[in-house]
């Protein structure tokens, strides 16, 4: 992981005071989901990491992260609360993949 996302991610728990459950943290590029990659994805960078978090936590984490240096935003709020979670990364700015940036998944 980069000391740079994992410094962003403490400042950001201090910050919420709640636990953040990591659900996805660094995947290495062989993993299922970054093997159909044509780049590495942020993950797989180190500077990425998905919390299961869901409702007023979902909320309040996605609105301190745009302030404290999360330029990736991935937001799961659908289906069973147990596999709802927020995406975040602070990658720069690539070709593929421009910053800042949020998206939902399905
Ligand atoms: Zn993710």
């Amino acid at each position: 992981m980069q000391l740079r996302f994992l410094d962003a991610l403490q400042l950001l728990r201090s910050a919420l005071g709640f636990p953040f459950i990591i659900t996805s943290g660094y995947r290495s590029p062989h993993h299922s989901l970054e093997v159909t990659k044509a780049s590495p994805g942020t993950h797989a960078l180190g500077c990425a990491a998905d919390i299961g978090v869901y409702g007023e936590r979902a909320y309040e984490l996605v609105q301190a992260a745009t302030s404290l240096g999360m330029t990736g935003i991935g937001v799961m709020q659908s289906g069973p609360v147990s596999g709802r979670y927020i995406h975040l990364d602070n990658a720069a700015c690539r070709p593929h993949a421009p910053r800042p940036m949020i998206w939902s998944y399905a």
